[in-house]
């Protein structure tokens, strides 16, 4: 059954002039997502430009039991932002709406509509002096309400938390049409439940964002950059807590990367090399930043008594460190271009997982050896946040292998993958979030209790199910 063209009409009229489209050409980039594992379709895209006419264009849907997707920009990675292949889900594009509200400097907030951009919001508050710490690599594209949405994470969690510890007050049209106004730049606040959590990190499920208030740090004035060799994923973890000690708690991202993804990135992606002469197993990526003036602390000092400490402890075995800024991107890019060059060489079954950090050796070696043992010749390249106990666990192909064959396997290894985090206290989904792709697991992990509130809370605020029907709870 399809969407009565009637209703077709009448969001068009609530849109407004030049904020819908039905022309599959415009629909099309709108209905893949990055990683080109699902793919759907719909009649009829929104761009509105205002919170009213929103807040009229759902109203009108929950009347009508229409079925709501909304869309930042389009970047997620578990298929929850695009429609379904039923053709009756309309999306949602926020991108009309991408106005700071406003800057509150010595408040240190920025309000910003769910439309912006990420990287958006990143110059609007060095305008101030200021920064918003929340980087990832697909920040040039992510919007704000995306961002908020999926509880997003990147390279900085470790000092600045998660998207969750970022958000003072937001602005949100819920499914029956209402304006929820929960903008506020206080830090205190204990007026009963928080209610903008149930938003951040909901994925669209209960609601569409409009606005956020977030909060803002201090620039840094000094960033300091170093890529060094470890004997193995033990010593990441004792480097990280010496680090962390040494630093004065200035040190902001602690990434790990394997010989194997450091060998694909550097033959697929341009200007990507092995900074170091020797070969090794594993490396860390590791950033100190501050808001102090060298005079008062010097991070290339730090820095040094950081590596120092740790080659004699053994624990660094070679290293760089970024003498400028340029450098620095340098050795970032072998980080961030690592998942992108995995596609130069065939299938690549993914898993974005958390465990506690002090139990990342025993993960990396329990699921390396299992889905070894499942399938001879795969190639895991385990890369990412460990810092934050966070770890991209992509597995590629083996060499010559069919990739359909491959991919096949892909729910079966995530099974297994899955089952070592739970036993060792982990998570299933540390910043990528449920969407469609792992809806089916976040139903077999999580405990009954957990799923019952959940679905309670969805039928409270979405009791015709219309708002992101099926992504997160089935
Ligand atoms: C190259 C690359 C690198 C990445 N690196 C990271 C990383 O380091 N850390 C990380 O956490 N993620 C990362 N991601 C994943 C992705 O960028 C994030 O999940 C991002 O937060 C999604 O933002 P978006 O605007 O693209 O949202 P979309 O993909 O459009 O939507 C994501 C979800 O949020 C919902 N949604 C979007 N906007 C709203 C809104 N205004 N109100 C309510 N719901 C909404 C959608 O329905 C969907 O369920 C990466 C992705 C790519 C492609």
């Amino acid at each position: 059954m399809s969407i009565d063209t009637t209703h077709l009409s009448a969001l068009k009229d609530l849109a407004g002039d030049k904020a819908w489209s039905d022309d599959q050409d415009v629909i099309a980039p709108h209905v893949t997502e990055p990683r080109g594992k699902f793919s759907g379709k719909t009649p009829l895209i929104l761009f509105p430009g205002s919170v009213t006419k929103l807040a009229k264009i759902i109203a009108y849907a929950n009347q009508n039991n229409i079925k709501i997707v909304p869309q930042g920009g389009n970047t997620g990675l578990v298929g929850g932002s695009i429609p379904d292949l039923s053709g009756n889900e309309i999306l949602i594009n926020m991108k009309r709406m991408n106005k700071v509200r406003e800057i509150d400097a010595l408040n240190h907030t920025i309000t910003v509509e769910a439309g912006m951009l990420l990287s958006e919001v990143h110059s609007n508050a060095d305008k101030i002096k200021c920064q918003f710490p929340m980087h990832i690599a697909s920040e040039g594209s992510a919007m704000i309400g995306g961002n908020i949405s999926t509880n997003a994470g990147g390279i900085n969690v470790l000092h600045f938390g998660v998207m969750r510890d970022l958000v003072l007050g937001l602005e949100v049209v819920l499914p029956s049409g209402d304006i929820w106004n929960g903008l506020t730049g206080l830090r205190k606040d204990n007026t009963g439940y928080d209610l903008k959590q149930l938003f951040i990190g909901g994925e669209g499920t209960l609601g569409i964002i409009t606005a956020a208030t977030l909060k803002l740090f201090p620039e840094a004035k000094q960033k300091n950059t170093a890529f060094v060799a470890i004997p193995d994923t033990e010593a990441a973890i004792k480097l990280l807590a010496l680090a962390r000690e040494v630093s004065g708690d200035s040190l902001i991202a602690f990434e790990i990367l394997p010989r194997a993804g450091l060998e694909i990135t550097a033959k697929h992606m341009p200007g990507c090399r092995d900074p170091l002469e020797n070969k090794y197993d594993w490396y860390i990526l590791l950033e100190c930043a501050t808001s102090m003036q060298s005079d008062l602390l010097n991070l290339e000092e730090v820095m040094s008594k950081i590596l120092e400490q740790a080659m004699d402890q053994e624990l660094v075995l070679d290293g760089v460190v970024a003498k400028n800024i340029s450098e620095a991107r340098t050795l970032w890019n072998l980080r961030e271009f690592m998942s992108e060059a995995q596609k130069f060489e065939g299938g690549s079954i993914k898993h974005d997982i958390s465990v506690p950090v002090s139990k990342i050796p025993e993960f990396l070696r329990v699921a390396t050896k299992v889905v070894e043992d499942a399938v001879p010749g795969i190639r895991p390249i385990p890369f990412g946040h460990i810092g934050d106990g966070n770890i991209h666990f992509n597995l590629t192909q083996p060499k010559g292998m069919d990739k359909q064959e491959y991919l096949a396997k892909w729910e079966d290894i995530n099974h297994t993958v899955h089952e070592i985090v739970t036993s060792l206290g982990g998570s299933i989904s540390a910043e990528h979030g449920i969407g469609i792709l792992k809806a089916a697991e976040l139903e077999h992990f999580k405990p009954e209790i957990d799923l019952k509130v959940m679905r309670d809370i969805k039928k409270a605020l979405d009791p015709n199910n219309i708002m992101n029907p099926g992504r997160v709870l089935r």
